[in-house]
């Protein structure tokens, strides 16, 4: 347990932490409270462990001195909640335990009582180490919390929104809070709904993220806002997202894109610096366009290469179908050489299975042989593209190489994924790389939906077009939108916001957004654009996954205290369950039949 040292003031049930039973306070007559955490009964002397949020004490009862205390202590089981009296005492030097903060003292008990038993825990408090499952950890999450990683882990979580609010606070931000039960707030996943019982047949949207208010408050007039905000967004399964979360959520007045960047730049080596870690400013910065062509990713990890080369050109004109009818149809061949690997032909194979999952076609796979290649497409290429494709790749001798075949936003999702996927599997991360943060800037504003044949917006709907914006040429527009990437993963991301009512309504009718739906949707911010809206924007952090970095854990859930699974389950209160026929009465609602068994 952490060491931290929160201020007591004495009361009823104790006068010190346990954590803070120290040599310095040898002789004096303490009062504490806590739990059992272990109990060692030698029959004649009586060992306890007592625990509290900020460590453990030894609690020694003597037969002789303990009085009617060593009775009482005999029945103390784990987890049971006591206080207790008694005196600091050095230990003797070969029972001194050098492992615990206290372990050079003990207390010698005079008094204790019983606040509440316990009955045995479905797992242990102490000592267990991945071994309970995910599912039964969540369902007692309370106990789970008491574990010292967990105690550590929401312990950080708070230091570090508490540097948050210091920081913005020194720098004249404001905290507002913005409403939960609200309208849409599109950040593109699905909006959970809440029915409205005093409006029937009308529903509340849970906030996707506070956007629309944070803008509207610029509109007022606070010039700096910022929030703690939890946000909600019902999207599909994916590896650790929480349909609940929370964002750092900023904006400002009266700034472009670099002066954001400069207060945020402050404001990130401020935080990690509370948390023991330096980093220089300013942070490295990449286009869009340059980290998906290098990396195949927008959210690149920059601690190592493996980069990804374009190989198109050489290939141009290539008997071999494979590469030339995708170049031929406006696709792109590409290519990462991973340098010298012993792989064995399941493992190759298993890289194909991996480009698979990751949307590819197929996969080929070439060792550099000489001048040519040791691959089963080998045969099909010719001497000179053979070499052509090793210089362009600066394979050497036995280099492995892995090269896709298609569109060009597909190549790069594919070699970019597997980039990172081996990465992990065989250690490509120098054990010094240290951090990297890197700004991702000169993103396009929209991007081409092809099930729904229309642009997307690839931020949010209300980012600021870079320059004049041309709705004749949707697709050439950038925006002023820029993401933070903390080893390869993306921890904030925001932009400059449209101000003006016109260009809004422009960009809402280049999304396909009719005048009529966006009157009905957003005619409340087009209408506040109208009444002298500063220029303004800003950004949002995702707290739980800044917070998993730094504590070092793989899932956000382990810095959440009460988080869902990944289906989307609280295994603890059980919820989302089933309401009674008069709730949804109450709301006007009736739920559609299951479907019908075939049969019947
Ligand atoms: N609202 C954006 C988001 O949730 C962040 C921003 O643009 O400030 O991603």
């Amino acid at each position: 347990m952490d060491m931290d040292a929160p201020a007591l003031s004495p009361n009823s049930f104790r006068n010190t932490w346990c954590g803070q039973v120290l040599e310095d306070a040898v002789g004096q007559e303490v009062r504490l409270a806590g739990w059992v955490h272990r109990r060692r009964d030698h029959g004649g002397l009586i060992f306890i462990d007592l625990r509290d949020r900020t460590g453990i004490v030894q609690l020694v009862f003597h037969p002789d001195e303990a009085g009617d205390a060593h009775e009482l202590a005999h029945s103390l089981r784990s987890e049971y909640v006591v206080s207790a009296t008694g005196k600091i005492v050095n230990r003797d030097p070969e029972t001194v335990n050098l492992e615990l903060p206290t372990g050079r003292v003990e207390i010698h008990v005079d008094g204790i009582e019983v606040l509440a038993e316990s009955e045995t825990p479905p797992f242990a408090i102490e000592g267990f180490h991945g071994e309970v499952g995910e599912e039964a950890r969540l369902k007692h999450r309370y106990l789970d919390l008491r574990r010292d990683q967990m105690q550590t882990a929401i312990k950080l979580r708070h230091k570090l929104t508490t540097a948050m609010r210091r920081f913005l606070d020194d720098e004249g931000f404001l905290e507002i809070e913005t409403p939960i039960l609200t309208n849409s707030t599109p950040e593109g996943a699905r909006d959970f709904l809440v029915p409205s019982r005093l409006q029937r047949n009308s529903f509340y949207a849970l906030p996707q993220s506070p956007q629309l208010f944070k803008q509207l408050l610029m509109v007022s007039g606070f010039e700096r806002y910022f929030q703690i905000a939890r946000c909600f967004r019902d999207e599909d399964l994916r590896a650790d997202r929480q349909p609940d979360f929370t964002q750092l959520d900023i904006e400002m007045s009266f700034v472009n894109g670099e002066d954001v960047i400069a207060l945020n730049e402050k404001l990130i080596s401020h935080l990690l610096s509370e948390m023991g870690i330096e980093v220089e400013v300013p942070f490295q910065r990449m286009c869009y366009d340059e980290a998906m062509g290098r990396f195949g990713s927008d959210k690149p990890d920059l601690r190592y290469g493996y980069e990804i080369t374009d190989l198109t050109d050489v290939l141009r004109g290539t008997e071999f179908k494979a590469f030339g009818g995708v170049i031929e149809s406006g696709g792109s061949v590409r290519g990462i050489n991973f340098g010298q690997r012993e792989l064995s032909r399941a493992q190759l194979d298993g890289l194909i299975d991996d480009a698979k999952e990751l949307g590819a076609k197929g996969l080929v796979w070439a060792f550099r042989e000489g001048e040519g290649w040791r691959a089963p497409i080998a045969k099909f290429l010719s001497a000179e593209e053979l070499s052509g494709l090793n210089a362009a790749m600066n394979a050497e001798e036995g280099d492995l190489m892995l090269v896709a075949a298609d569109q060009p936003a597909v190549v790069a999702g594919i070699l970019g994924g597997l980039r990172t996927r081996l990465a992990e599997r065989w250690d490509l991360i120098p054990a010094d790389a240290g951090n990297n943060f890197c700004w991702i800037v000169d993103w396009p504003l929209f991007e081409w939906n092809e099930d729904e044949d229309r642009w997307d917006a690839l931020h949010h709907p209300f980012t600021s077009p870079e320059g004049e914006f041309d709705p004749e040429n949707p697709g050439e527009a950038r925006a002023e939108a820029y993401d933070l990437v903390w080893n390869g993963v993306e921890i904030g991301g925001g932009s400059i916001r449209i101000h003006k009512p016109e260009v809004q309504a422009a960009v809402f009718r280049a999304l396909g957004i009719s005048d009529e739906d966006a009157e009905e949707r957003f005619g409340f911010l087009l209408e506040a654009l109208k009444y002298g809206a500063p220029p303004h924007g800003g950004i949002a952090y995702g707290v739980d996954r800044f917070a998993a970095l730094l504590a070092g854990v793989d899932s956000i859930r382990d810095v959440i205290a009460f988080p869902k699974t990944a289906s989307g389950g609280d295994p603890l209160t059980g919820a989302p369950s089933e309401v009674s026929e008069i709730q949804l009465r109450d709301v006007g609602i009736a739920l559609r039949k299951p479907p019908k068994p075939a049969s019947a």
